[in-house]
This record gives C-alpha cells, sequence and structure tokens, in this order.
C-alpha cells in the first residue's frame, strides 16, 4: 500500500546517509535504454545484447551491430554504459550457434563458452562494441556471460584487450566463479552478479520452472553466501593491486527493494535492474542509513530459509509496511 506513496526516484541512488549506490538498468534495446533513461537510471548496468542476434540464422554483420550498440549509447551520453556480450544457449538459444542436442542446456555451450565452439563471433562482436564506443562519449564497461575460472577471465581480458577495451570484466553466475571470485578479479576489472543464473545453478533448480520457485529464491541463505564471497574476493583483489573491483549486482535480485538493502549492506556498488523498479528501489534505499543496511545484511545472511530472511527483513524497514 505504501509503494504508491514513495517519492519519485531522483537519479542519484543513496543511503539516507550520502553513502553512493548508482542505481542502473537492464535493457535490451535502444528502445529500452531510451525508456530507461526517462526513468531515471544513472546508466545501463546490464545491456543484453541477445537483441541484436536473436530470431535470425546467421551473425549480424559489423554494421548492424554498430548501429544497435550506438542505439543504446545514444540514450546515455557520458553515463557508464556495461555491455554484456552474447550469452547464446540453455534459456537463449541461437540458431547458428546452439547444438539443439545438448542434453542438458543449462549446463551446455552458453555465454563466453560459445567462443570455444563458434571462434569469431566474440572477437567480432568486441570489434563493434568497441567501434562504438568509439563514437560515443560513454563510458563503455563489457563483460562476459557464463564465466567459470579464472582462466576463461583472464582469456576474455586479453580479447578485449585486442578490440581497445579497457575495462574487461565479468559475470558471477556460476558458484565456482564466487567461491573463486579472487582469483577471478584479479584477471579483470569488475564483476557483476547475475544472480538468476547464480541461484539457479547453486540451487540446482532451473530458472524457467515455476514449481521450484521457493528454491529458486536468491534470498537463499546459500546464494546471499556467494554473494557475500563475491564482494569479499573482490575486495582481495583489489587491495592486492591497488586497483578497487566494482562489484554490482544485474539479476532480479537488485530489483527487489529489500534485498537491494542486504545487497547494499553486504558491500554491492552497483545496483542494475528493469527500469520500473527504480523508483521503489531508490526510494527505499534512501530510507536507510549504511549501517543499518549493513546490519540487515548480517540479519540476512545469519537466516535460516529464505522465508525467514526475507521475512525479518522486510519487518525492520518501515517504508515497506
Ligand atoms: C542473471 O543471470 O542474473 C542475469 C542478469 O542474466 P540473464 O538473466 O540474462 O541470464
Ligand atoms: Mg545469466
Amino acid at each position: 500500500a505504501a509503494r504508491s506513496s514513495l517519492p519519485a526516484f531522483n537519479g542519484v541512488g543513496s543511503t539516507s546517509d550520502g553513502h553512493r549506490v548508482p542505481l542502473l538498468a537492464n535493457v535490451g534495446s535502444g528502445r529500452d535504454a531510451e525508456a530507461a533513461a526517462a526513468a531515471g537510471a544513472e546508466g545501463v548496468g546490464l545491456l543484453r545484447t541477445e537483441f541484436c542476434f536473436l530470431g535470425r540464422d546467421s551473425e549480424p554483420s559489423l554494421e548492424e551491430q554498430v548501429a544497435a550498440y550506438g542505439a543504446v549509447f545514444d540514450a546515455f551520453p557520458g553515463r557508464k554504459v556495461v555491455v554484456r556480450t552474447l550469452d547464446a544457449g540453455a534459456d537463449k538459444p541461437l540458431p547458428f550457434l546452439t547444438d539443439k542436442s545438448e542434453p542438458n542446456p543449462a549446463l551446455g555451450v552458453r555465454g563466453f563458452r560459445t567462443d570455444r565452439s563458434a571462434p569469431g563471433v566474440l572477437a567480432r562482436q568486441l570489434e563493434a562494441i568497441a567501434d562504438a564506443a568509439g563514437s560515443h562519449d560513454c563510458d563503455v564497461w563489457v563483460m562476459a556471460p557464463m564465466i567459470s575460472t579464472a582462466d576463461e577471465a583472464s582469456d576474455f581480458a586479453v580479447m578485449c584487450a585486442a578490440a581497445g577495451l579497457a575495462t574487461p570484466g565479468v559475470m558471477i553466475e556460476v558458484p565456482a566463479a564466487a567461491i573463486k571470485a579472487e582469483a577471478v578479479l584479479s584477471k579483470v576489472k569488475f564483476a557483476s552478479l547475475g544472480t538468476n543464473d547464480l541461484t539457479q545453478y547453486t540451487m540446482a533448480a532451473d530458472r524457467q520452472l515455476g514449481t521450484l520457485a521457493s528454491l529458486n529464491d536468491p534470498w537463499q541463505p546459500a546464494v546471499l553466501q556467494l554473494i557475500a564471497m563475491t564482494v569479499q574476493g573482490g575486495a582481495l583483489a583489489g587491495a592486492a593491486d591497488s586497483v578497487p573491483r566494482n562489484v554490482g549486482v544485474c539479476g532480479e535480485a537488485a530489483s527487489d527493494p529489500a534485498l537491494a538493502v542486504v545487497l547494499t549492506g553486504l558491500g554491492v556498488n552497483t545496483l542494475s535492474m528493469t527500469p520500473r523498479a527504480l523508483s521503489t528501489v531508490g526510494a527505499v534505499l534512501s530510507s536507510v542509513t549504511l549501517a543499518e543496511a549493513q546490519a540487515l545484511a548480517g540479519t540476512a545472511l545469519v537466516a535460516r530459509t529464505a522465508a525467514e530472511a526475507r521475512t525479518q527483513v522486510r519487518s525492520q524497514l518501515p517504508i515497506l509496511e
């Protein structure tokens, strides 16, 4: 009931005591990006580039890709835009990249793994992103989906450097990468937690199966613990070479206002979400101090169940009553 009375998002995400948490948008096209900018997003935290590839039976040309990415950059002049490289496979099959006979597509050749089965597609995409970035003044970051090992992170960073892209990062959405976050983050400049897949793989519960929704819940204690481990790994990697690592969240978890507070308390630096969640998340975040968010993160981390974590945290956020 209180939701309608929440103040509009003013475009600067922070706690009530001024701890900044940029609130970014997840977008999948130039049109999405315009809507996100209108909703007050501070930038783009996840550009799902599949939009440029879906429904086609061959790879889009360099020119088509440059135009598609440029349309997103146009909506956010001077702002940060995090471009995710192609995440084909599993729930996002592409006819020219996905082997339909895989027995278990979620555990198959998807995301960054397609660089081995279809060499060249990723390098050409990076070239197109660099091209589009070159004619815009956005702060363009590039990240790879489905990274499982530090070696994969390192390979991706090398490919980005070859394309002239200066800010390589990885999605943390495989439990192995969260557990080894320090090693993974030592190879790249930032990470973004994909909590949709991280939850699916941690709980071994298909994200597309509604019947498993109670397992497929980012409030699950094991998922929160992996998020905390990722933040800690990022801090250690940053301390080792004195280059702080941004650790953001771009899964649906960031659009749950109570969970957004917990994520902030865990030390997540940026939250990227569907644009319609920005105002509520912004309002709830600005209703707590950083210390309160940290206390709520502590509460969530020690809860025995997802339901207990959610209930206890929400009960301590009067703005959500
Ligand atoms: C995620 O896995 O949380 C994510 C943001 O990526 P996608 O939903 O596109 O797999
Ligand atoms: Mg994902």
